[in-house]
């Protein structure tokens, strides 16, 4: 790739993500649409088809769950499709689209026309998830130059200023959807990673859904309805849910109060419930207890003791809840450090790393190096239980904590009697037994010569590149025949062409996606009125007209404690209600109904 071509670094976060380059010589945020630096992780697709991503697309969520997607990141790597719309995409699309959004913001800075990126990606993602990364990056118009682990590129972000001292350093990173911990040490220019560990599947998300079986729980205890089968509802509770997390994060205690969850026996149903710091903490303890289980793994995998941490570096959102601070005060004796973005940490260290390929950064300012997060191997009988010997013991080939990039092979002998073919299952984990290990994928090496078991050598050579990415080949010793594989290669899975078809329909959708010139605030919400989410079923008039005066009793009532624009919205459902109740027409009942539902959901007293 020619020097001249720009290179970013990009964090594509379970809820937030950011895009980031070297400028005047330090990584700054590039500002997307409206000038946000971080846009919210959500792709919306409204009813013609047009795409919206970020602050938008999060405000649609709620109203129109069906029509959103948010938190994608946690299926990268799955091969199932989500809805989007009419519409079917795979995660790995969906996550395009974020980063197109982020695309055309680096475009409008840099201007237009080819750059490379840098992609972070939780350390502990396996190779199908990275792959998955890699491929949005590609649909999304980007030259994937590198995937990068998370809590190094936080760790680049602060090692810039603070590389020449020798330091050990634990970053921390809980966000919205992954927990990662790396132990790095820093001398003489060189940021090494020493150990790393993590859970692709715990963060703030997991917090929320506490909180929503909460209220979920208060609901169905007063009055027998379950919200969480109900699609809108479920969205409604989600929402509040993180909100009262955060109010809990500066305060002692929150409120959830939401005037219409949903509606139960043709009645509107509201929740308001108090929910104390202490209460919330010892709801998500168990899950702050694991991420420090990983935080003790990782310091003995890096052989230091938690006083051998000079700096504690905290990354994710998640990280702002105080009971994570007092925690880690506890194994430390020693407060995280205050200069370290959470938010913006991992797009800034993305970029150091961007700016070191296209040498805005000197090579010699910093050098990295990483680690495998997982054991990976093959599976191989197991002799040591004699005659009986047994099929799926994990035989490592490249140990977890190896320093990247790595090349490892083990000799294998044949198992059967005449065998011509070896089967090479790759599995990646810390299990003695594949079976509770991940399967990354299978080969068969054909045309071993037949010879008694025992007697035929099979070399497996892996080979683990600094994208997190594994190749395996298996030669046979005595004839040199050899097969290599590239595991769960992106582009054999979902073909060439198919990758080009679908790079081109994502393309289409975006060349729909609202410009400059229609701003993205323009989400019609009115149009959706007659979407399913909103259909209201034909209900005598007397029952609506019952409908309404519960509508206006519980707008009255929020009312006396509502200020400012709330209470002029509220003002107006008043009025709404009242002249739908003095006409007799039915159909402007049921329209008022519908519109006061919706102005009291947005009504966030
Ligand atoms: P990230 O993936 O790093 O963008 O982190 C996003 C996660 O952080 C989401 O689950 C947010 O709800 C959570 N978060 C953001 N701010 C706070 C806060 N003040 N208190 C608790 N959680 C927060």
């Amino acid at each position: 790739m020619s020097e001249s071509v720009p290179i970013v670094g990009i964090d594509l976060g379970t809820t937030y993500s950011a895009a980031a380059c070297i400028q005047k010589g330090r990584p700054q945020i590039i500002p997307a649409a409206g000038g946000q630096g971080i846009i919210p992780s959500v792709v919306h697709m409204d009813r013609s088809g047009r795409v919206i991503v970020g602050r938008d697309a999060r405000a649609a969520l709620v109203a129109m769950p069906n029509r959103t997607v948010a938190a994608i990141k946690r299926q990268m790597g799955s091969d199932k499709k989500v809805k989007l719309g009419d519409k079917e995409f795979l995660p790995q699309e969906i996550s395009a689209l974020i980063l197109k959004e982020l695309k055309d913001a680096v475009d409008n800075l840099l201007g237009p026309g080819e750059k490379e990126a840098v992609i972070t990606v939780p350390a502990y993602f396996n190779d199908e998830q990275r792959r998955a990364t890699q491929q949005a990056g590609e649909l999304a118009g980007f030259v994937v130059e590198r995937i990068i682990n998370e809590p190094t590129a936080a760790a680049m972000a602060f090692g810039l200023y603070n590389m020449q001292e020798n330091r050990n350093i634990l970053v921390y990173d809980l966000g919205g959807g992954t927990f990662d911990v790396s132990v790095l040490e820093t001398l003489g220019g060189i940021l090494e990673v020493k150990a790393s560990a993590g859970n692709s599947l715990l963060g703030g998300e997991d917090f929320d859904w506490l909180l929503v079986n909460w209220m979920a729980g208060i609901l169905k205890e007063r009055h027998g309805a379950d919200p969480l089968k109900d699609l809108k509802a479920k969205a409604l509770l989600k929402e509040e849910a993180e909100r009262v997390k955060i109010v809990l994060s500066r305060e002692e205690k929150a409120t959830a109060s939401l005037p219409v969850v949903m509606f139960h026996k043709n009645k509107p149903l509201g929740l308001e419930a108090e929910i104390s710091r202490k209460e919330f903490e010892e709801m998500i303890e168990p899950l702050l207890q694991e991420t420090l289980n990983k935080v003790r793994d990782a310091l003995t995998e890096a052989g230091l003791e938690a006083e051998n941490i000079q700096d504690v570096l905290l990354v994710g959102g998640s990280t702002r809840i105080p009971r994570v601070r007092e925690l880690l005060y506890e194994i430390f004796q020693k407060e995280a450090r205050k200069d370290v973005h959470p938010d913006e940490a991992v797009a800034l260290g993305a970029a150091v790393q961007a700016g070191i390929k296209g040498g805005n950064i000197s090579k010699d300012e910093m050098i990295v190096t990483d680690v495998a997060p997982f054991s990976m191997g093959i599976a191989v009988m197991d002799n040591s239980f004699g005659p009986n010997a047994r099929e799926g013991r994990f035989s490592v080939i490249i140990p977890k904590n190896t320093a990247i990039p790595a090349s490892r092979k083990d000799t294998f002998c044949t198992v059967g009697d005449y065998q011509t073919v070896a089967s090479i299952e790759v599995y990646q984990g810390e299990h003695r037994w594949v079976e509770n290990n991940k399967h990354l994928g299978k080969f068969s090496l054909e045309g071993v010569p037949p010879a008694p078991a025992g007697e035929e050598k099979i070399v497996v050579e892996f080979r683990y590149n600094l994208n997190g990415i594994l190749e395996v080949t298996a030669k046979c010793l005595s004839n040199n025949k050899s097969m290599q594989v590239v595991m769960q290669d992106a582009l054999s899975r979902f073909a060439r062409e198919a990758f080009q078809e679908s790079a081109t329909s994502l393309e289409a959708l975006w060349k729909n996606a609202p410009g400059e010139e229609e701003p993205q605030a323009q989400l019609d919400i009115d149009s959706y009125l007659d979407d399913e989410d909103f259909t209201v079923e034909d209900k005598d008039h007397q029952a609506m007209e019952e409908e309404a005066r519960v509508l206006l009793k519980r707008a009255k009532k929020l009312k006396s404690a509502a200020i400012g624009l709330k209470r002029k919205k509220l003002l107006d459902i008043i009025d709404l209600l009242k002249g739908a109740l003095e006409g007799n027409d039915s159909d402007n009942l049921a329209g008022a109904i519908d519109e006061a539902t919706d102005l009291l959901i947005d009504v966030d007293v």
